[in-house]
Protein backbone atom coordinates (compact mmCIF):
# COMPACT_ATOMS: atom_id res chain seq x y z
CA UNK A 1 0.00 0.00 0.00
CA UNK A 2 1.03 3.49 -1.20
CA UNK A 3 1.72 6.09 1.87
CA UNK A 4 -0.27 9.06 1.30
CA UNK A 5 1.47 12.68 0.67
CA UNK A 6 0.55 15.85 1.54
CA UNK A 7 2.80 18.32 0.43
CA UNK A 8 3.06 21.76 0.47
CA UNK A 9 4.68 23.79 -2.32
CA UNK A 10 5.35 27.38 -1.29
CA UNK A 11 6.77 28.66 -3.69
CA UNK A 12 8.08 32.64 -4.08
CA UNK A 13 6.44 33.26 -0.19
CA UNK A 14 7.96 33.35 3.18
CA UNK A 15 10.62 35.25 4.53
CA UNK A 16 12.52 33.33 7.63
CA UNK A 17 10.58 34.80 10.22
CA UNK A 18 7.26 34.17 8.48
CA UNK A 19 8.36 30.15 7.54
CA UNK A 20 9.70 30.19 11.91
CA UNK A 21 5.86 31.49 12.78
CA UNK A 22 4.61 28.77 10.27
CA UNK A 23 6.48 25.99 11.78
CA UNK A 24 5.72 27.20 15.70
CA UNK A 25 1.83 27.41 14.45
CA UNK A 26 2.11 23.95 13.05
CA UNK A 27 3.35 22.61 16.22
CA UNK A 28 1.10 23.65 17.99
CA UNK A 29 -1.19 21.59 15.91
CA UNK A 30 0.82 18.59 15.43
CA UNK A 31 -1.71 16.44 17.15
CA UNK A 32 -3.78 16.79 13.70
CA UNK A 33 -0.63 15.25 11.79
CA UNK A 34 -0.87 11.15 11.68
CA UNK A 35 1.65 8.80 11.98
CA UNK A 36 0.52 6.55 9.08
CA UNK A 37 0.89 10.47 6.75
CA UNK A 38 3.69 11.28 5.45
CA UNK A 39 3.87 15.28 5.17
CA UNK A 40 6.30 17.83 3.33
CA UNK A 41 6.46 21.69 2.93
CA UNK A 42 8.86 22.77 -0.63
CA UNK A 43 9.69 26.13 0.68
CA UNK A 44 12.48 28.70 -0.41
CA UNK A 45 15.81 27.49 0.21
CA UNK A 46 16.36 30.65 2.17
CA UNK A 47 13.58 28.67 4.76
CA UNK A 48 15.08 25.33 5.08
CA UNK A 49 17.10 25.92 7.81
CA UNK A 50 14.69 27.38 9.79
CA UNK A 51 12.01 24.60 8.76
CA UNK A 52 14.91 22.12 9.04
CA UNK A 53 14.98 22.88 13.00
CA UNK A 54 11.83 24.24 13.88
CA UNK A 55 8.75 21.71 12.05
CA UNK A 56 7.46 19.21 13.73
CA UNK A 57 9.70 15.76 12.97
CA UNK A 58 6.71 14.28 10.88
CA UNK A 59 7.30 16.98 8.38
CA UNK A 60 9.73 16.32 5.79
CA UNK A 61 11.88 18.98 3.68
CA UNK A 62 11.51 19.62 0.03
CA UNK A 63 13.04 22.35 -2.04
CA UNK A 64 11.11 23.38 -5.53
CA UNK A 65 13.86 23.18 -7.71
CA UNK A 66 17.94 22.04 -8.37
CA UNK A 67 20.08 21.93 -11.40
CA UNK A 68 21.79 19.09 -12.76
CA UNK A 69 24.93 19.41 -12.29
CA UNK A 70 27.38 18.30 -9.06
CA UNK A 71 29.10 21.58 -8.82
CA UNK A 72 30.37 24.53 -10.89
CA UNK A 73 30.13 28.31 -12.62
CA UNK A 74 26.28 27.78 -12.67
CA UNK A 75 25.57 31.13 -10.70
CA UNK A 76 22.47 31.58 -8.97
CA UNK A 77 22.05 27.84 -9.00
CA UNK A 78 21.88 24.96 -6.40
CA UNK A 79 23.09 21.54 -6.25
CA UNK A 80 21.62 18.23 -5.71
CA UNK A 81 23.89 17.65 -3.23
CA UNK A 82 24.04 20.74 -1.40
CA UNK A 83 20.25 19.69 -1.04
CA UNK A 84 20.61 16.49 0.27
CA UNK A 85 23.17 17.23 2.36
CA UNK A 86 20.87 19.86 3.70
CA UNK A 87 18.40 16.78 5.03
CA UNK A 88 16.10 17.73 1.84
CA UNK A 89 14.00 14.82 1.07
CA UNK A 90 11.84 15.62 -1.95
CA UNK A 91 12.37 18.08 -4.93
CA UNK A 92 10.11 19.27 -7.07
CA UNK A 93 11.03 18.87 -11.36
CA UNK A 94 9.11 20.31 -14.07
CA UNK A 95 6.24 22.58 -12.34
CA UNK A 96 4.60 24.33 -14.51
CA UNK A 97 5.82 27.39 -13.58
CA UNK A 98 8.98 26.79 -13.85
CA UNK A 99 7.67 25.13 -17.87
CA UNK A 100 6.05 28.04 -18.57
CA UNK A 101 7.79 31.26 -17.04
CA UNK A 102 11.82 29.71 -17.27
CA UNK A 103 11.70 27.23 -20.47
CA UNK A 104 12.39 24.25 -18.62
CA UNK A 105 11.88 21.49 -21.67
CA UNK A 106 11.37 17.58 -20.87
CA UNK A 107 14.96 17.07 -21.53
CA UNK A 108 15.99 19.33 -18.89
CA UNK A 109 13.32 18.12 -16.79
CA UNK A 110 14.40 14.44 -16.67
CA UNK A 111 18.14 15.33 -15.83
CA UNK A 112 16.91 17.39 -12.67
CA UNK A 113 14.91 14.10 -11.75
CA UNK A 114 18.04 11.75 -12.46
CA UNK A 115 20.23 13.99 -10.34
CA UNK A 116 17.62 14.13 -7.01
CA UNK A 117 17.67 10.31 -7.69
CA UNK A 118 21.38 9.49 -8.02
CA UNK A 119 21.36 11.63 -4.52
CA UNK A 120 19.64 10.34 -2.61
CA UNK A 121 16.51 12.23 -2.49
CA UNK A 122 12.69 11.81 -3.93
CA UNK A 123 11.89 13.67 -7.61
CA UNK A 124 8.57 14.85 -7.45
CA UNK A 125 7.80 15.26 -11.06
CA UNK A 126 4.92 17.78 -11.95
CA UNK A 127 2.74 17.26 -15.24
CA UNK A 128 -0.59 18.78 -16.76
CA UNK A 129 -2.05 19.71 -19.75
CA UNK A 130 -3.08 23.50 -20.18
CA UNK A 131 -6.24 24.82 -20.79
CA UNK A 132 -6.29 24.58 -24.99
CA UNK A 133 -5.05 20.85 -24.54
CA UNK A 134 -7.88 20.06 -22.13
CA UNK A 135 -9.74 21.33 -24.96
CA UNK A 136 -8.37 19.54 -27.71
CA UNK A 137 -9.08 16.53 -25.34
CA UNK A 138 -5.29 15.46 -25.37
CA UNK A 139 -4.57 15.48 -21.82
CA UNK A 140 -3.52 12.29 -20.95
CA UNK A 141 -1.42 11.62 -24.24
CA UNK A 142 -0.16 15.49 -22.95
CA UNK A 143 0.85 13.92 -19.45
CA UNK A 144 1.37 10.69 -19.83
CA UNK A 145 4.46 12.16 -22.51
CA UNK A 146 5.28 14.13 -19.50
CA UNK A 147 5.41 11.53 -17.23
CA UNK A 148 7.35 8.97 -19.13
CA UNK A 149 10.15 11.67 -20.82
CA UNK A 150 10.39 12.73 -17.37
CA UNK A 151 11.79 9.64 -15.66
CA UNK A 152 13.27 7.91 -18.61
CA UNK A 153 16.26 6.11 -17.53
CA UNK A 154 15.51 5.28 -14.38
CA UNK A 155 14.96 1.84 -13.15
CA UNK A 156 12.07 0.25 -12.47
CA UNK A 157 12.78 0.06 -9.15
CA UNK A 158 13.41 4.13 -8.89
CA UNK A 159 10.39 4.71 -10.58
CA UNK A 160 8.21 2.57 -7.76
CA UNK A 161 9.64 5.26 -5.23
CA UNK A 162 9.03 8.31 -7.40
CA UNK A 163 5.99 10.79 -7.24
CA UNK A 164 4.21 12.37 -9.65
CA UNK A 165 1.90 15.55 -9.32
CA UNK A 166 -0.42 16.09 -12.04
CA UNK A 167 -1.14 19.52 -11.67
CA UNK A 168 -3.88 20.84 -14.76
CA UNK A 169 -2.38 23.99 -15.82
CA UNK A 170 -5.54 25.71 -15.87
CA UNK A 171 -6.58 24.79 -12.21
CA UNK A 172 -3.28 26.41 -10.58
CA UNK A 173 -4.22 29.01 -8.52
CA UNK A 174 -7.60 29.50 -10.08
CA UNK A 175 -10.11 28.06 -8.18
CA UNK A 176 -10.88 26.07 -10.53
CA UNK A 177 -10.17 21.93 -9.74
CA UNK A 178 -10.43 19.04 -11.97
CA UNK A 179 -13.07 16.69 -10.79
CA UNK A 180 -11.77 14.19 -8.65
CA UNK A 181 -12.88 11.42 -11.26
CA UNK A 182 -11.10 13.61 -13.92
CA UNK A 183 -8.07 13.27 -12.00
CA UNK A 184 -8.56 10.03 -11.00
CA UNK A 185 -8.69 9.13 -15.14
CA UNK A 186 -5.61 10.42 -16.00
CA UNK A 187 -3.55 8.91 -12.59
CA UNK A 188 -5.23 5.87 -13.69
CA UNK A 189 -3.52 6.60 -17.64
CA UNK A 190 -0.32 7.44 -16.16
CA UNK A 191 -0.18 4.21 -13.80
CA UNK A 192 -0.74 2.00 -17.26
CA UNK A 193 1.72 4.36 -19.26
CA UNK A 194 4.35 3.50 -16.36
CA UNK A 195 3.58 -0.44 -16.40
CA UNK A 196 3.92 -0.90 -19.85
CA UNK A 197 7.08 1.03 -19.67
CA UNK A 198 9.06 -0.05 -16.42
CA UNK A 199 6.67 -2.62 -14.62
CA UNK A 200 3.27 -3.59 -12.84
CA UNK A 201 5.42 -3.30 -9.84
CA UNK A 202 6.29 0.42 -10.52
CA UNK A 203 3.30 1.29 -11.36
CA UNK A 204 1.92 0.34 -8.24
CA UNK A 205 5.04 1.60 -6.13
CA UNK A 206 4.78 5.09 -7.18
CA UNK A 207 2.84 8.19 -6.10
CA UNK A 208 0.27 10.51 -7.80
CA UNK A 209 -0.73 13.87 -6.23
CA UNK A 210 -3.06 16.06 -7.58
CA UNK A 211 -2.62 19.69 -7.14
CA UNK A 212 -4.33 22.71 -8.29
CA UNK A 213 -6.77 24.28 -5.95
CA UNK A 214 -6.56 21.81 -3.42
CA UNK A 215 -7.76 23.26 0.01
CA UNK A 216 -9.29 21.76 3.23
CA UNK A 217 -12.65 21.89 1.84
CA UNK A 218 -11.59 19.41 -1.13
CA UNK A 219 -8.66 17.30 -0.76
CA UNK A 220 -10.60 14.25 0.84
CA UNK A 221 -12.05 14.26 -2.74
CA UNK A 222 -9.21 13.67 -4.26
CA UNK A 223 -6.97 11.70 -1.63
CA UNK A 224 -9.90 8.87 -1.74
CA UNK A 225 -9.32 8.25 -5.25
CA UNK A 226 -8.31 4.98 -6.23
CA UNK A 227 -4.67 6.07 -7.76
CA UNK A 228 -4.29 9.30 -6.24
CA UNK A 229 -2.06 9.33 -2.99
CA UNK A 230 -2.00 12.46 -1.83
CA UNK A 231 -1.71 16.31 -2.37
CA UNK A 232 0.63 18.92 -3.79
CA UNK A 233 -0.98 22.58 -2.57
CA UNK A 234 0.35 25.96 -3.09
CA UNK A 235 -2.04 28.34 -1.93
CA UNK A 236 -4.01 26.76 1.27
CA UNK A 237 -0.11 25.41 2.45
CA UNK A 238 1.10 29.07 3.37
CA UNK A 239 -1.05 29.30 6.60
CA UNK A 240 -0.30 26.53 9.30
CA UNK A 241 -3.86 25.85 10.35
CA UNK A 242 -5.26 25.45 6.60
CA UNK A 243 -2.02 22.61 6.74
CA UNK A 244 -2.98 21.02 9.49
CA UNK A 245 -6.62 21.32 8.22
CA UNK A 246 -5.92 19.37 5.45
CA UNK A 247 -3.48 16.91 7.44
CA UNK A 248 -6.99 16.14 9.25
CA UNK A 249 -9.16 15.86 6.65
CA UNK A 250 -7.47 13.29 4.68
P1 LIG B 1 -2.50 26.23 -5.81
O1 LIG B 1 -2.77 25.18 -4.74
O2 LIG B 1 -2.24 27.58 -5.24
O3 LIG B 1 -3.54 26.18 -6.89
O4 LIG B 1 -1.11 25.78 -6.48
C1 LIG B 1 -0.94 24.49 -6.94
C2 LIG B 1 0.48 24.29 -7.26
O5 LIG B 1 1.00 24.80 -8.25
C3 LIG B 1 1.28 23.45 -6.33
O6 LIG B 1 2.52 23.13 -6.88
Amino acid sequence: ARTPLLMGNWKMYKTVAEARAFAEALGQQSQKLDSRIEYAICAPYTCLHVLRVMLPAQVRLGAQNVFPEKEGAYTGEIAPGMLAEFGTKFVLAGHSERRMLFGESDQFINQKVKAIVANGMTPVLCVGENSSQKEDGVTQEVVTGQVLKGLDGLSADEVANAVVAYEPVWAIGSGKTATPEDAQEVARAIRAAVAETWSDQAAEGFRILYGGSVKPENVASFVREPDLDGALVGGASLDPTSFAAMAEAI
